[in-house]
């Protein structure tokens, strides 16, 4: 298999968009659906400092690893890495070292804040106690989102990047179709405070780690021991669907954004959906 771009040999084969790429028009590729994103986010016209959530996948090496190479002549913007450490029994030993690693390497300042004592006084006892009764992710979700949220407060950055690719975004739209969450459909990751950025939202799972491995990436590969319930059903429906019907998470992700233009059409004109 040949790149159609240069004839070099092709790392690999996009069912969605019929194109066989080699490594470097793979990566080309990869940068130029970033930089699109980017591009929307309008944050990055002027200097910035960014707060990269990162937890050791290959999806957070290639965040930061593609931001810190897109930015590198950008002397007014400045990126740091932040993890979260859910503080569920051994979980993140190996990630929380990935992570570091991938900073240090990239020479991007780390922090980490973990939740184990947070938790415990919002919910009354830890992630791993929850477990034993009933699926801890809705409120270990929010107290993420609410720990890095401050976290990126406290040292005054201007937007959280986070490492969410296609597949997550798609497997997100779908979730919230299937709970007809139409509030969460019309204002996606509407949860104030410092304003998310997701840089991969255009690049497929599959993409994301082969760039992450064509570039010797430090990544690990652990799961979290109470990774379960629907949102992962649906992502494990909608990798079948891709695989049958190449392009449906492209689809539904464009769905949101008709969506999006919808509800700024209505807020144009006063109206509510
Ligand atoms: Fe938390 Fe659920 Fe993710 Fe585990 S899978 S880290 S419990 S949100």
């Amino acid at each position: 298999m040949k790149c159609n771009k240069c004839s070099a040999p092709a790392v690999i084969y996009q069912r969605y968009s019929g194109m066989s790429l080699c490594s470097t028009h793979f990566q080309e590729d990869v940068h130029r659906k970033i930089r699109e994103t980017l591009r929307e986010s309008g944050i990055f016209g002027k200097g910035a400092k960014i707060a990269v959530a990162v937890n050791g996948s290959a999806d957070s090496a290639t965040l930061a690893y593609s931001l810190k190479s897109l930015f590198s002549n950008r002397m007014d913007v400045e990126l740091i890495a932040i993890m979260i450490d859910e503080c569920i029994g051994g979980y993140r030993r190996e990630s929380m070292d990935c992570a570091r690693r991938l900073a240090e390497g990239l020479e991007i300042a780390f922090m980490t804040k973990g939740f184990g004592q947070a938790f415990r006084q919002a919910f009354g006892r830890t992630v791993d106690e929850i477990a034993g009764e009933m699926e801890p992710c809705r409120a270990c979700t929010a107290m993420r989102n609410d720990l890095l949220n401050r976290a990126a407060s406290e040292i005054g950055a201007d937007a959280i990047a986070a490492g969410h690719n296609l597949d997550d975004e798609a497997g997100d739209v779908m979730l919230k179709y299937l709970r007809g969450d139409v509030k969460g459909l019309l204002q996606p990751g509407a949860r104030g405070g410092v304003p998310v950025i997701r840089p991969l939202r255009r690049v497929p799972a599959k993409e994301t780690r082969l760039y992450a491995k064509i570039l010797g990436l430090v990544f690990g590969q652990e799961t979290c021991p109470y990774a379960c319930g629907m949102r992962l059903d649906a992502k494990a429906e909608l990798q079948g669907f891709e695989m049958r019907h190449p392009g449906t998470n492209y689809s539904l992700l464009r769905s949101l954004k008709r969506l999006e233009e919808l509800r700024h059409l209505r807020d144009e004109k006063g109206q509510s959906l």
